[in-house]
């Protein structure tokens, strides 16, 4: 999708090769879903050239219909398996610097991808870039479903631009609109952020269609988030009207011949209203795709309370994952607009960077250690390191920790937690602390 291109484009503007992977037959995410932008900016247009650009750069390489098999390493030194139907590369070179005015690579690195199988891709890399983005959630009310006329937001997008007399009613009288399908209730708590912006959209577009139509938007609260509040009092000047309704006094909807009934408290006039619809639109939950909590267990990464994936720090590393060497950029991590997913893809390549532009990557200092004439094996290191730093390896009949050096953050938690004392950090050793006691108490 959107972060995916523009990370790997920009990943490629700095000279590193680039390997995309796409699960879907087509680049291009749910922007093939939309076609204009709240502002007008055309995003058929916008999509058509960034999908060339990223096909004809020399440097990415598009693996389409791709499943991600198996992911093993740490950063600087991945290796990722897959199955693809596309093409595969007998010998490519993979994150290696290229002289961008020359277009020739700088080193004579040998090739890093293997074909194991004629569909089993094998790449090394140096970081991870996770962009796999959030789709909108199927509504399980309002008569979708069951009534045609009841479609989602995407839907009504599609149906609004369509010319097609069969998908488009040719003059619409009445169109009702309902937010917050899914989203703010007990099984997804949040605000999926894009549907009011989208509805609004939508609303003005068909106002300027069919100035004449009657346009009801029930929603919970409006979040036009930011600048885009301007747009929110643009619709309620050119006459689209708003109600609101409370959740725990939901609108109904009945199916007619000839058209669908909306019922609604109005809170305002303190009455219940009946409206007439022609078309009834749900803004429904954005949800996190399909295999995103496979590919966190993959990854071993964490996944927050929504199911999206959850970054280091939200102020001081929002694109980081506590795990060094792994990004994040788009709607993986949260709902979010066009603009917001191009800034994120930006801030992630850049601190993507900042690892592949050094010849050697240098680990913390004070890291753990295992004794392992002493070390069981037991796990519970594993369990509390953040950082994906230690592994249990066995060894014969026995297992033990074994520390990823380049992971380790020094934090200690694991020798804390290490019930035989096995587990120990470099400068910090028990034998050393002991004696720092006594120096103290001399
Ligand atoms: Fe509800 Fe609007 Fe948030 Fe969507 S953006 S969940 S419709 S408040």
């Amino acid at each position: 999708g959107l972060a995916g291109m523009t990370a790997a484009l920009e990943m490629a503007r700095q000279g590193f090769e680039v390997h995309l992977i796409e699960k879907d037959s087509d680049l291009g995410g749910n922007l093939r879903n939309l076609h204009h932008t709240i502002e007008g900016h055309d995003i058929r247009d916008f999509l058509d050239s960034l999908i060339k650009q990223v096909e004809n750069n020399p440097l990415i390489h598009v693996y389409k219909n791709a499943r991600i098999e198996d992911i093993e390493g740490y950063v600087g030194n991945y290796k990722t398996r897959f199955k693809t139907e596309t093409r595969s590369f007998s010998s490519i070179k993979t994150h290696q610097k290229v002289d961008q005015k020359k277009g020739q690579p700088m080193d004579n690195h040998e090739s890093d991808v293997r074909n194991n199988k004629p569909d089993m891709q094998e790449i090394e890399h140096g970081v991870i870039i996770v962009a796999t983005g959030a789709q909108e959630s199927i509504p399980r009310e309002y008569a979708y479903g069951e009534d045609k006329r009841v479609m989602t937001l995407l839907e009504f997008e599609k149906w609004l631009s369509s010319e097609e007399p069969e998908i488009r009613h040719p003059d619409p009288k009445s169109v009702v609109m309902i937010q917050c399908v899914g989203s703010r209730e007990e099984d997804h708590p949040y605000c999926s952020r894009v549907c009011c912006t989208g509805a609004i959209k939508n609303a003005l577009s068909l106002k300027e269609k069919h100035p004449d139509a009657d346009v009801f938007i029930l929603y919970r609260d409006v979040r036009t988030y930011g600048t885009k509040e301007k747009y929110y009092r643009e619709a309620r000047d050119k006459g689209i009207i708003f109600v609101r309704y409370d959740q725990d006094r939901k609108p109904e909807v009945q199916s007619g011949k000839n058209g669908l009934i909306i019922k609604v408290m109005d809170p305002i006039l303190d009455r219940d209203l009946e409206l007439e619809a022609e078309l009834l639109v749900l803004s429904s939950c954005m949800i996190p795709n399909e295999g995103t909590e496979d590919l966190a267990m993959m990854l071993k990464v964490p996944l927050n309370t929504d199911g999206f994936f959850l970054e280091a720090h939200m102020k001081l590393r929002p694109v980081d994952f506590a795990t060094e060497g792994i990004f994040m950029a788009g709607t993986c991590h949260a709902p979010k607009f066009i603009d917001e997913t191009i800034s994120q893809a930006s801030a992630a390549v850049s601190r993507a960077c900042t690892i592949l532009s050094k010849n050697t990557y240098q680990a913390e200092a004070a890291i753990a250690c295992v004794n392992e004439d002493i070390c069981s094996g037991c796990g519970i290191c594993k369990t509390v390191c953040s950082y994906n730093a230690i592994e249990i390896v066995a060894e014969g009949e026995k297992s033990k920790a074994q520390v990823t050096d380049a992971l380790c953050k020094g934090c200690g938690a694991c020798a804390a937690a290490c019930p035989s004392g096995a587990m120990e950090q470099k400068g910090f050793k028990s034998t050393q602390l002991l004696a720092m006691v006594d120096a103290a108490l001399e």
